[in-house]
């Protein structure tokens, strides 16, 4: 049996070798044999029911078991090895390669196409999206699943707002400023959302500004379009590097625009060429100090901004920057073939919106003008949200708002399902329907008024499978700023509770 498996091992780098390589490392380790059990993982049980085959009968995995198996992750990263996360694209970007992505996915994978164009005439755009006989053929056209409700284009979109409020125009101001990296989906589809988080930034005396921006990458990069991901991924990183050499932070309100920025693109820059030299330039001059090498680090990264966020202090300890000295490591991040230096420097100063918040409330600098906000609330916190690593935000600032009614659902097994446009796609959408089914069991037992999720492909999912009106947790934060006043009133007063209800999961 296991010549027969040799015999079938295909040239090195080939998308079969690629996803091989995924195999026989989770088979293996098989620490996720039984933690993905009770998760919404689909990858896991499958890969091993492929194995377990393959054992049994001798007959190698075919190559469309391959296939179909790297079709079942979201990237949702509940298995913990980042490595794995990045082998799973890049054998997925494998098949891709080589087979090529239907037209209409690549049409639909273009979520800032899409939403430009419908957003431009979104009377006709929401015809072709709705649930009529003309939609329906759409869908069938294009590969949507029937049942699959789709987001419909908004008639006052974010754009048009943010150029009468001057946001194109970088502030000139030597206090706290941010770029903000809205994402395709409040930018173009819940514009309701961009607009809160420039008002609650701009509340706490935040300077804003919308740089040029295209697409984060998610969306493509999940369906292994590697070429147009990079091709994102490059324009968005010059145009970020420049914000922050310029003294902006960046700032994301979707936690998978963050997740890539802050997250994917460090991944492995530390071992790049151009960050060795730097660091070992360093070292040079500080007579192998490394601990001089990791404060000088800090002190530069702090030039730009004044600050970074609390990922990059890891990649600054000294015994690391020893690692990359050594040079017995190499990038092997999904975006090794970017430069390091200026894919940390967009990771080091980018922050997730209620991460940014966070730092601004434990330095005592956010605005106490809160008012009451009242319904029974439910909060989800997305996977490429727990991914950065910045514990939960949310919960602390929603925590601060009066007679809150607020507790956490869902844990760190859970995923929604949706993953970027994969849920839309007919072939995947009972898949993804099942990978949401442990969360939405738990969310409908809740039975909230609202449902916040700072996930917008999470908000799609939500409103397929639950009755719940969905928010970002952004919005709540805004109301409660909008409701201050009537806060004010002493019969209002009089009503507040001391201390919010909130619980965690
Ligand atoms: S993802 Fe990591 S922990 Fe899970 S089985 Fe694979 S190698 Fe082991
Ligand atoms: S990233 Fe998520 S879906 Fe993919 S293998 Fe890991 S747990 Fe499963």
């Amino acid at each position: 049996m296991i010549a027969a498996v040799a015999a079938c091992v295909p040239p090195n780098d080939s998308a079969e070798a690629r996803t091989r390589r995924v195999i026989d490392r989770c088979a293996g380790c098989g620490h996720c044999r039984e933690l993905m059990d009770d998760s919404s993982c689909r990858f896991m049980p499958e890969l091993y029911r492929l194995v377990d085959r393959e054992a049994a009968d001798g007959e190698p995995i075919s190559s469309l078991a391959m296939k179909r198996l790297l079709a079942l992750c979201t990237n949702c990263g509940i298995c913990p090895c980042a490595p794995v996360h990045t082998w799973i694209n890049e054998a997925r970007d494998g098949f891709v390669a080589r087979d090529g992505l239907p037209a209409a996915l690549r049409l639909i994978e273009n979520v800032r196409l899409v939403g430009r164009v419908g957003g431009a005439m979104p009377r006709l755009a929401n015809l072709l999206v709705g649930d009529g006989a003309l939609a329906r053929g759409v869908k069938r056209v294009i590969g949507i699943h029937p049942a699959r409700r789709l987001p419909r284009f908004p008639r006052d979109g974010f754009s048009a707002w943010a150029r009468q409020r001057g946001l194109f125009r970088a502030p000139q101001t030597s206090g706290r400023k941010v770029a903000y990296f809205a994402g395709c989906s409040a930018r173009y589809y819940f514009p309701e959302v961009a607009k809160a988080t420039v008002e609650v930034l701009q509340k706490n005396g935040v300077a804003v500004y919308l740089p040029e921006q295209k697409c984060c990458g998610m969306p493509t990069l999940l369906e292994g379009d590697r070429a147009f991901t990079f091709d994102l991924a490059r324009f968005n990183v010059a145009e970020l590097a420049r914000c922050v050499a310029a003294g902006f932070d960046i700032v994301c309100s979707c936690p998978s625009c963050g997740h890539l920025l802050k997250t994917v693109l460090r991944d492995g820059a530390q071992y790049s060429p151009d960050y060795r030299a730097l660091v070992e330039a360093m070292a040079d001059q500080a007579h192998g100090d490394m601990a001089e090498v990791s404060a000088r680090l800090a002190r530069d990264d702090a030039a730009f901004t004044g600050r970074a966020n609390g990922r990059s202090a890891h990649g600054r300890q000294p015994w690391l920057l020893g690692m990359v000295s050594w040079k017995v490591f190499s990038d092997q991040g999904y975006f090794a073939s970017i430069d390091g230096l200026p894919r940390l420097r967009v990771a080091n100063h980018c922050y997730d919106l209620g991460e940014y918040l966070a730092e601004l409330d434990d330095a005592g600098e956010l605005c106490a003008e809160l008012g009451p906000v009242s319904g029974k609330m439910a909060y989800f916190a997305p996977c490429h949200q727990r991914q950065q690593g910045i514990g939960q935000p949310w919960m602390g600032l929603l925590g601060r708002v009066p007679q809150i009614d607020l507790r956490q659902v869902g844990d760190d097994f859970d995923c929604c399902g949706q993953g970027g446009i994969m849920g839309f796609k007919k072939a995947f959408h009972e898949t993804s329907q099942s990978i949401g089914a442990r969360l939405a069991d738990q969310l409908a037992a809740a039975a909230p008024e609202r449902l916040l999720s700072d996930c917008l492909s999470c908000r799609v999912q939500f409103e397929q499978m639950l009755p719940f009106e969905v928010f970002h947790p952004v919005e709540i934060l805004r109301e409660s700023y909008r409701n201050y006043r009537h806060d004010r009133l002493p019969q209002s007063l009089a009503s507040v509770a001391p201390g919010p209800a909130v619980a965690a999961a």
